[in-house]
């Protein structure tokens, strides 16, 4: 049972809370993702992720922060967070969860620049929480086993399968300029320098994307956030029960 925090009442909220103290904040982005992707792209995965596996956990969905820390894409399309500001944001949002008498937490990112504010967020929460409740930091390309990129293959496909109408392959293009170092030698963390070392600022080749491999990243990504979240000691007995309840679901059919 997945609880869309945007869209419940108090009633629905009381009422859930008896079954369930886990939440998920999905942290995405709003920046350039070359011309065939919306800017949307990395909120659009977090809130799918995020609403696929609650549904497995059985836990809240808090509504995505779709505003993310994307001064690397200067001067192409981005609405940027500064670090501070995005890192108060969250605390906040985990205080007054907290508050609301959710117990564990999972911060869901799923854009490369805002690891550097969720780095601080357990330093900066520590002393502001009650001792039962804890903040875990996730981020999706740690759950895959394919190279991260950006509106490239992976990005492309996950989008293809989330919500293809959104997709433009026809504009689909490879990044422009030459990548001729490792990965480790580019600091993508400057601002400006994403189209520097792009040229058109994708990085990959969303031309091989397909939805049959969108479908399988996504599984891939799900599967890894469930054996994680399994591994978060208080929610293994969550992710037992929706095992158990599946198969005895299953068997009744
Ligand atoms: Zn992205």
């Amino acid at each position: 049972m997945s609880v869309p925090v945007f869209s419940m009442s108090e009633y629905d909220f009381k009422a859930a809370l008896k079954k369930t103290k886990l939440a998920i904040i999905p942290v995405g982005s709003l920046e350039q993702h070359g011309n065939h992707l919306p800017v949307s792209t990395d909120s659009l995965i977090a809130e799918y992720i995020a609403r696929t596996v609650a549904e497995k956990v059985n836990a809240f969905v808090l509504p995505v922060i779709s505003y993310g820390v994307s001064f690397e894409h200067k001067p192409m399309f981005n609405v940027s967070l500064r670090n501070s500001t995005l890192s108060t944001m969250i605390c906040d949002a985990c205080v007054s969860l907290s508050e609301n008498r959710v117990k564990e937490i999972i911060i869901l990112n799923c854009h490369h620049g805002n690891m550097g504010a969720l780095q601080y967020v357990a330093q900066e929460l520590h002393g502001r929480l009650p001792k039962d409740v804890r903040v875990h930091t996730i981020h999706y390309w740690h759950l895959m086993n394919s190279e991260f990129d950006h509106a490239g293959e992976v990005e492309t496909s996950l989008v293809l399968a989330i919500a293809p109408e959104l997709v433009r392959m026809d504009r689909a293009m490879p990044n422009s300029k030459k990548l001729s170092k490792l990965k480790a030698a580019y600091n993508t963390n400057v601002p400006g320098s994403f189209p520097k070392i792009t040229g058109n600022g994708v990085w990959g080749d969303p031309r091989k994307a397909t939805v049959a491999k969108g479908e399988k990243w996504i599984k891939e990504i799900t599967t890894g956030l469930l054996k994680t979240i399994s591994e978060l000691d208080l929610n293994k007995i969550l992710i037992y029960a929706y095992i158990a309840l599946t198969c005895r679901y299953n068997k009744c059919r």
